[in-house]
């Protein structure tokens, strides 16, 4: 939200609140700011004053508007994953299927006789219980959890 200073073509200034500068503009051009006093719709910004002052008061001491920053989307508990996450998370399960062997639920004894050699050194992937991760972390065998998204919608 922006705060302007808005002033009336008969001289009446009003606080106006807006979401942009662009907001002001465009609701003033179709003439949706009222003067609370008149009703006059001929607004301008009471901020543009100062510039057409010569030399009484130097521009830089003009308040400016305040740049707020713009509060991204709030996350909402249990909300879907947004589109372009989902997108991210099915390119890498496309990629890890394409890439690696899928050993099911013999992730975690896979992944450790990889780790000591036991078995061909590849990527793999499956399933493991948070213990039996937990473990393998414990060994020093890195392993990353992927969220498993659906390949097509629905
Ligand atoms: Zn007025």
């Amino acid at each position: 939200m922006i705060h302007y200073q808005l002033r009336c073509a008969a001289g009446h200034e009003f606080d106006g609140w807006f979401a942009s500068c662009a907001g002001f503009e465009h609701q003033a051009e179709k003439r949706l700011v009222l003067c609370p006093v008149c009703a006059d719709t001929d607004i301008t910004r009471a901020l543009m004053a100062p510039s057409i002052r010569p030399k009484a008061r130097p521009a830089a001491a003009s308040p400016a508007a305040p740049a707020l920053p713009v509060p991204g989307p709030k996350p909402t508990a249990g909300a879907l994953l947004p589109d372009h996450l989902r997108i991210a998370l099915r390119q890498i399960r496309e990629e890890v299927e394409k890439r690696c062997d899928y050993v099911g639920p013999d992730f975690a004894n896979e992944a450790r006789r990889i780790h000591y050699g036991e078995a061909e050194a590849r990527g793999i992937y499956g399933e493991g219980s948070e213990s039996e991760i937990e473990s393998l972390a414990d060994e020093g065998i890195e392993v990353s959890h992927i969220p498993w998204v659906k390949l097509s919608d629905g």
